[in-house]
C-alpha cells in the first residue's frame, strides 16, 4: 500500500492506494479528509499530516511510500519547499522531506517520502489512473482558486532547470492585473475563480463560480464568464502551440461546471493555428479530486 496526501490551503486529503500487479489499475482503498489547521503553520500541518497517515496506515500492513502533493514551488531535488504562496513564510526554503520524516519517525512510521507540486501530482494521477493512461504527451490544467498546470512531455514530467516548469497559470496572456505570484497580466488573474469572483462582485452579481455559471444567459454573468473562458482558451492554445500535446485535461473545482469543456473547446479553436486546430482533444478530468492522490501515492512506483 502507498499513501498519497493532497495538502490544500483549506483541506487536507489523504488516501491509501492499492498497488496491484499486472494490468490492474491502482485504486483508492480508503480516503480521509480534514481541515488544514488554521494558520497553516509548519508544525501544525506536519502533525495533521502524520495524524491522517497514522489513521490510514492502521491495520493495513506495510506502507511502502508516502507522497505529498504540495501547493507551491519546490526545489529541483524535490526535498525543499521554496515558496507556498498561501502558507506562512516559515515554509519558504524548508527541508520538507526531513521535517516530515522526523515527525513520522517520532511516531514509529518509516516509509519512503516523496514531495511534488500539486498540479504535477494531478498530471501524474491522470497518467497512472485517469484519462492519460499510456499517453506520453499531455497537459493538465486545474481551474480553481488559481490555475495549476502539470505537463508530461516525451513520457516525462516536465520540471525545468530549477524544478519550477509548467506554470501555465502564469502565462502572460494580456491585461495588467497584478498576480498573486508577483507578476502581472497572468492567465490566472482572469481565468481562475478568484479573478472571476472579483469581476462578478464589481457587478454586484454572485461571486461563486457555480452560481455564476448557472446564470448564463444574463448579460452581466455572460460578460464575466466570457472573460474567464477567453483567458483560459488563450492559455490552452498557447500551451498546445508550444508543446503539441496529444491531450489537454481540465480539472479543478471549476471544471465541474456543466458544459465547460465544450465551451472551452469552442473558444480555444479560433486561437489555434493549422494544423493544431484539427488535433485538439480537450477532456474534463473524471478522477477529479482523487487525481493528485493517485499521483502522490504513485511517485515511488513511477520513478
Ligand atoms: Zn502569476
Amino acid at each position: 500500500m502507498r499513501i498519497g496526501i493532497d495538502l490544500g490551503g483549506h483541506t487536507l486529503t489523504a488516501a491509501l492506494v492499492s498497488e496491484p500487479d499486472g494490468e490492474l489499475l491502482p485504486r483508492v482503498e480508503r480516503i480521509k479528509t480534514r481541515n488544514t489547521p488554521p494558520g497553516r503553520g509548519v508544525r501544525e500541518v506536519m502533525q495533521a499530516m502524520a495524524d491522517v497517515v497514522e489513521s490510514l496506515a492502521d491495520g493495513s500492513g506495510d506502507v511502502i511510500s508516502i507522497g505529498v502533493a504540495v501547493p507551491g514551488a519546490l526545489d529541483a531535488a524535490r526535498r525543499r519547499s521554496l515558496r507556498l504562496s498561501n502558507f506562512p513564510k516559515e515554509w519558504d526554503d524548508l527541508d520538507l522531506l526531513r521535517t516530515f520524516g522526523d515527525v513520522l519517525k517520532a511516531r514509529r512510521i518509516s516509509a519512503q517520502i516523496y514531495i511534488e507540486n500539486d498540479a504535477n501530482c494531478y498530471a501524474l494521477g491522470e497518467w497512472r489512473a485517469g484519462e492519460a493512461i499510456g499517453v506520453s504527451d499531455f497537459v493538465v490544467f486545474t481551474m480553481g482558486t488559481g490555475i495549476g498546470c502539470g505537463i508530461i512531455t516525451g513520457g516525462e514530467l516536465l520540471t525545468g532547470a530549477h524544478g519550477m516548469a509548467a506554470e501555465g497559470g502564469h502565462l502572460v496572456i494580456g491585461g495588467d492585473i497584478p498576480c498573486g505570484c508577483g507578476g502581472r497580466g497572468h492567465a490566472e488573474t482572469l481565468a481562475a475563480a478568484d479573478g472571476t469572483a472579483a469581476r462578478a462582485a464589481a457587478k454586484g452579481i454572485p461571486a461563486d463560480f457555480g452560481e455564476l455559471w448557472a446564470m448564463r444567459g444574463s448579460a452581466d454573468a455572460d460578460e464575466v464568464l466570457e472573460t474567464t473562458l477567453d483567458a483560459m482558451a488563450r492559455t490552452i492554445a498557447s500551451v498546445c502551440h508550444l508543446l503539441d500535446p496529444e491531450l489537454v485535461i481540465i480539472g479543478g473545482g471549476m471544471s465541474q461546471a456543466d458544459g465547460i469543456g465544450k465551451a472551452l473547446y469552442e473558444r480555444t479553436l479560433p486561437y489555434m493555428s493549422y494544423p493544431f486546430k484539427g488535433l485538439l482533444d480537450l477532456r474534463i478530468s473524471k478522477l477529479g479530486n482523487e487525481a493528485p492522490l493517485y499521483g502522490a501515492a504513485g511517485m515511488g512506483h513511477i520513478a
